[in-house]
């Protein structure tokens, strides 16, 4: 008889709409089997209108805790009992953790890259960061820097319906980090190749590389670039971006979005287990190459 799922085993959610294309529910449930923990994590449709309930579902049947994805990840907060420090900077939740019936909301996505980086042996630590982005994966990763211990952050992008989200984000850092943020505009392009100079870092959180921006960047080329920049894009489909292109005919080390992808599993799975994720078997299972 099969054994792995029993009277015993206790259940993750992953709540958001679509939500049947996620990797996340084979990520986590290959980790327990490797691990040999007895957990589930399954994903369910919920969308703005059912969230409050199924958020009431998690105390209800005592689920370990979710994870949350869109729409839910800007809405979810109100419907928790506390929040971590950066998921109140970003406004933002994708992993609740169930403490005894107390709901704790957390952000991922920004630890996730600064694991990714570290994991890459990259240390942006007390150093300086040009990052293109004002949107959720941005503002976490941003936050989560800041927190980090980074110690300016440039932040460049369109005058679109983010920028506001931009300026209230550098408003954030500035008053409660000790990281000095600014927000800039693409179009100032000196602006853009001295921010770039003076930088360790240089990431790209916007949509820009991803369907249906696929191979373009807002770098206008590669004079931008310097060899011992070190590169980053937030983006994995496809893996290698043109931006992440440009970044290898100059020479820089770089890291696509793969690892803030598995790193910010890793951080949940951690919340709700305890365990590390194994994540050199989950990088060979999952076919993970940072190039
Ligand atoms: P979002 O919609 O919240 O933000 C979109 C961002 O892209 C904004 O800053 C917006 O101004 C910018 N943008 C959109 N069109 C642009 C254009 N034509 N030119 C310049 N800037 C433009 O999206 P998000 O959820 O923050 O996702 C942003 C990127 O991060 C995506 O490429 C996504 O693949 C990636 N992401 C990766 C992970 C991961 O785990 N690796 C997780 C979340 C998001």
């Amino acid at each position: 008889m099969a054994e792995r799922i029993t009277g015993h085993t206790e259940l993750i959610g992953l709540m958001a709409y679509p939500i049947r294309h996620s990797s996340s529910p084979a990520m986590h449930n290959e980790a327990f089997a490797y691990l040999g923990l007895d957990y589930a994590y399954l994903a369910f449709e919920v969308d703005n209108d059912t969230l409050e309930d199924a958020v009431k579902g998690i105390r209800a049947l005592k689920l370990v805790g979710s994870n949350v994805s869109m729409p839910n990840k800007t809405v979810v907060g109100k419907y928790l009992d506390e929040l971590s420090p950066a998921a109140e900077l970003c406004g933002a939740v994708n992993t609740i953790v169930n403490d005894n019936g107390k709901l704790i909301g957390h952000i991922t996505d920004g630890t996730g890259f600064m694991m990714a980086l570290k994991d890459n042996n990259i240390d942006v630590i007390g150093k300086k960061m040009t990052i293109a982005g004002c949107g959720g994966a941005a503002t976490a990763i941003e936050i989560q820097a800041a927190l980090d211990g980074v110690k300016e952050i440039s932040i460049f992008n369109i005058r679109d319906k983010f920028w506001e989200v931009g300026e209230e984000t550098v408003r954030k850092i500035n008053e409660k980090t000790d990281c000095k943020a600014t927000l800039y505009d693409f179009d100032d392009k000196d602006v853009l190749r001295r921010e770039i100079e003076s930088s360790y870092l240089l990431t790209n959180a916007t949509g820009m590389g991803m369907k249906p921006l696929e191979g373009q960047t807002w770098l206008p080329d590669t004079s931008y670039l310097r060899p011992d920049l070190i590169v980053a894009d937030t983006v994995y489909a496809p893996p290698k971006t043109r931006f992440l292109e440009m970044a290898e005919e100059v020479g820089c080390k770089k890291m696509n979005g793969f690892g803030m992808m598995l790193f910010q599993g890793a951080a949940g799975f951690k919340l709700w287990t305890g365990h590390d994720m194994p994540i050199d078997h989950m990088k060979e299972v999952l076919g993970i190459s940072y190039d």
